[in-house]
């Protein structure tokens, strides 16, 4: 057992440990802060404490015997109103391949009201078991029960790896449960395997605004939980004969105890539907300003297309926020992305440049873009766009 022991006699109860203690396991009532049992014994307070009034003592051999012990990989499978989102799918996708590597079973846990034809939809994608919590209190997203049920189900049955779609609820969602659970989570992954030695999942993310990759790892807690982007991973093919198991799981608290209701769901007028598109043509600071947009939105029309955007338009408001694409905004994997008046700046590319067909329109031959792109034109947007609508135009028939 690790053991946390504070120093009466160089402890100046200056509280600096109970400010730094993330579980608010400390508290300051006499002289010397008293340690609850909400301690995790991470160390915040040893390297908080100015007088060196703290040591911590690992037991590093129960540590490690107690992580043994969670097994398996599992994956959230988000649905809305009945219907599974398709980031569960590519979730599922990755979380079989991880499995496999660890040579141990994959779980989907679905949760919902009449959710059991998901449950028996997240088999056909990969899963080899899926807990089902059916309940009325469940139809609508809400933190607190689907919390709950997730933290319930992982002390019960400790995966040692735990995936949810980078989707609002999916961000919401696992940084509630990683809380409760007192363990790791990265967010925003965009790639995930496992280390052969370790048996550790490294979990890849940009970071430092984009500018290099990092690949963290969570060797002392477990779960191990990441989020990923969605169009990140590929929907692995659904197998409709595969046989797995349903394991009915109740709900785990009662509507009166819940502190939230949903009264209505409304739409967003105008919603874009950026992650699901097979064509994007998009827009940067290049198109100059709103009205910059009309000839792009002529061109998605012809080609049945959405309309995305950079940062820099998005920030000077010349387009909602919903149509940005890039790290801070969505992550896509059109078949064609037609990138207008668009540098290429790397926080750009992070949302993608994994698209099947890139083709980059700028007047400047060596603005970055064209590094990822398919095929190039260089030239002025504003007169290469209305040609590019009008020759689709004509040979679609439109
Ligand atoms: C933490 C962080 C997160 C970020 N997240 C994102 C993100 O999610 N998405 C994102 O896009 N950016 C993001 N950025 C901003 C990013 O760094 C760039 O500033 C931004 O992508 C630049 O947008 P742009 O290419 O439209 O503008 P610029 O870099 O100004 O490029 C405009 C381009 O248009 C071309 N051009 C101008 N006029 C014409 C014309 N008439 N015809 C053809 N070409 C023309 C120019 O040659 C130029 O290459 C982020 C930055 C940070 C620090």
């Amino acid at each position: 057992m690790s053991k946390l022991t504070i120093s009466a006699d160089l402890c100046s109860a200056c509280g600096s440990c109970v400010d730094a203690c993330p579980f608010g396991a400390l508290t300051l009532e006499g002289d010397v802060p008293e340690v609850s049992d909400q301690c995790t014994f991470c160390g915040a307070c040893v390297d908080a404490c100015p007088a060196e009034a703290i040591t911590l003592e690992r037991d590093q051999a129960a540590d490690v015997a107690d992580i043994t012990s969670y097994h398996g990989v599992w994956v959230w499978v988000e649905q809305f109103r009945g219907q599974a989102c398709s980031i569960s799918w590519e979730m599922l996708g990755q979380g079989r391949k991880l499995a496999d590597q660890l040579g141990v079973p994959l779980t989907a846990c679905v949760l919902g009201h009449n959710v059991r034809g998901v449950a028996q939809e997240a088999i056909a994608y990969g899963a080899d078991r899926a807990f089902l919590a059916d309940d009325a209190s469940l139809a609508a997203y809400r933190t607190d029960p689907y919390a709950a049920v997730l933290v319930r189900l992982v002390r019960e049955h400790r995966p040692e790896v735990f995936l949810l779609g980078a989707s609002a609820r999916g961000r919401d969602l696992a940084g509630a449960v990683a809380t409760d659970l007192r363990t790791g989570l990265t967010a925003d992954c965009t790639g995930l395997d496992i280390d052969p030695e370790t048996r550790l999942l490294r979990q890849t993310r940009p970071a430092f605004g984009g500018n290099i990759m990092a690949t963290i790892i969570c060797p002392n807690y477990r779960p191990q939980m990441a989020t990923v982007r969605h169009r990140v991973f590929e929907v692995p093919p659904a197998d409709t004969a595969r046989q797995g198991q349903i394991v009915q799981v109740p709900a785990a608290m009662g509507e009166a105890a819940i502190a939230s209701q949903v009264v209505d769901f409304v739409m967003e007028a105008g919603q874009v539907n950026l992650a699901d598109a097979h064509i994007i043509v998009s827009g940067g600071r290049g198109v100059g300003g709103p009205e910059g947009y009309a000839p792009l939105q002529a061109l998605a029309d012809a080609l049945g297309g959405a309309l995305g955007a950079s940062r820099a338009a998005v920030d000077a408001g010349w387009i909602p926020y919903a149509h940005q694409v890039g790290q801070t905004g969505r992550t896509v994997k059109p078949d064609l992305y037609i990138a207008c008046g668009i540098s290429g700046a790397i926080q750009h590319l992070a949302g993608m440049q994994t698209s099947k067909v890139i083709v980059a329109i700028n007047k400047d031959p060596e603005a970055p873009i064209f590094n990822v792109a398919t095929y190039g034109i260089v030239g002025d947007l504003f007169e290469i766009v209305p040609a590019l609508t009008a020759e689709f135009k004509k040979r679609l028939g439109k």
